[in-house]
């Protein structure tokens, strides 16, 4: 990662706060904030690309020429839209060539976005289409932010809420996702603030340790955790071996939750796996002292796999079990399935579009 975000190009613009933009545009034609800060402001909070529509156009129309060359076209493009049932699924062709994947999940009056934050992923959960990928590679932050601006003025998706939960793991690519992050909270820009950003995890100690020190204050957190102890996590999840559930729940009581906020902990119920009374009653003993809401998910069966969905009743018979032992549940249907949108399903046919040379 470049960290002089003086010396970038504003095409980089997504990857930048408005100060770094700020900052850049004098380092690069000495243009103090008066003139580059409406530049900011009116493709990042407007999504105008159209600089000539700017007052300050008729001073500096040489530096909004050179601006706007500079800025060059969006860099990634959508080449694929799939709707199911108000869930939708949009596939964002990258400079490389490389596809990812981001959802539009509607809410009751905006949506939440689904992002990724890498091209596959290196943990491997069996469950999981993107950990089949293996790491390709990572995002940069603007390539992050950029997926929230097409939903936002490239679909015309009210977007307010952000996840990290599609292809990655977002803290293995932590650095950049910082930076979204940043980028995306900023006022004079995206403008999401904080409270509605929330970062989801397999479960990355040293990770979730670092988010916790982010300056003014800790993101919301999910864990994909999956497993009542270590021995069924670590089988269905490796980066359970050198992240054991102990070490996960401790840097768990350590994390600065705001004021009245709990932890997310999503559970995939897989048949045969994780699914058993014995099961609930540990995962309830293992979240107690915790500030957690779960979500319960019945498994989408991948091919391949070697894994499979559990009934409805068994879904209904494990959420029961877990209410008895005064787990806060929520049921989560599966939106999306039928377009590989839901969970652990994202990058399914990734594989077509990745280039030669990265296989
Ligand atoms: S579930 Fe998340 S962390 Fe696990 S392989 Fe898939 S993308 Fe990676």
């Amino acid at each position: 990662m470049n960290t002089d975000k003086r010396q970038r190009p504003l095409s980089d613009i997504f990857s930048l706060t408005h100060d770094q933009f700020v900052d850049a545009a004098f380092h690069r034609y000495g243009k103090k904030a008066y003139y580059s800060s409406p530049v900011y402001r009116q493709i990042m909070k407007n999504g105008q690309t159209d600089l000539s529509a700017l007052d300050s156009a008729d001073r500096i129309p040489q530096w909004l020429d050179q601006t706007e060359a500079d800025l060059g076209p969006m860099r990634g493009k959508v080449v694929k839209r799939i709707d199911d049932g108000g869930v939708a699924k949009f596939v964002t062709r990258l400079d490389d060539g490389l596809d990812i994947e981001s959802v539009i999940i509607p809410m009751h009056r905006r949506h939440t976005l689904c992002v990724s934050s890498q091209v596959g992923c290196r943990m491997g959960c069996r469950f999981c289409r993107t950990g089949k990928m293996g790491l390709i590679r990572n995002l940069d932050a603007g390539e992050i932010v950029e997926q929230i601006f097409t939903a936002r003025h490239g679909l015309g998706v009210d977007v307010r809420n952000v996840v990290f939960m599609g292809m990655g793991e977002p803290l293995d690519n932590l650095d950049n996702v910082v930076q979204a992050i940043r980028v995306l909270e900023d006022q004079r820009g995206m403008d999401i603030a904080r409270r509605y950003i929330t970062v989801s995890t397999a479960g990355v100690v040293d990770g979730i340790d670092r988010l916790a020190r982010l300056d003014d204050g800790p993101v919301n957190l999910a864990i994909s955790l999956n497993a009542p102890n270590d021995e069924v996590r670590s089988r269905i999840m490796p980066v359970n071996r050198n992240n054991p559930m102990a070490a996960l729940k401790a840097s768990l009581l350590r994390y600065p939750l705001r004021k009245k906020s709990a932890c997310f902990i999503e559970y995939v119920l897989i048949q045969g796996i994780n699914d058993r009374p014995e099961h609930a009653r540990a995962l309830a003993r293992y979240l107690k002292p915790l500030p957690v809401k779960l979500n319960l998910i019945a498994y989408n069966p991948t091919p391949d796999s070697g894994l499979q969905a559990p009934s409805p009743d068994a879904v209904e018979q494990f959420r029961s079990w877990l209410v008895a032992e005064k787990v806060f549940v929520r049921q989560r249907g599966e939106k999306g399935g039928a377009i590989m949108a839901a969970c652990g399903q994202l990058g399914g046919k990734q594989r077509l579009s990745v280039p030669e040379h990265c296989r």
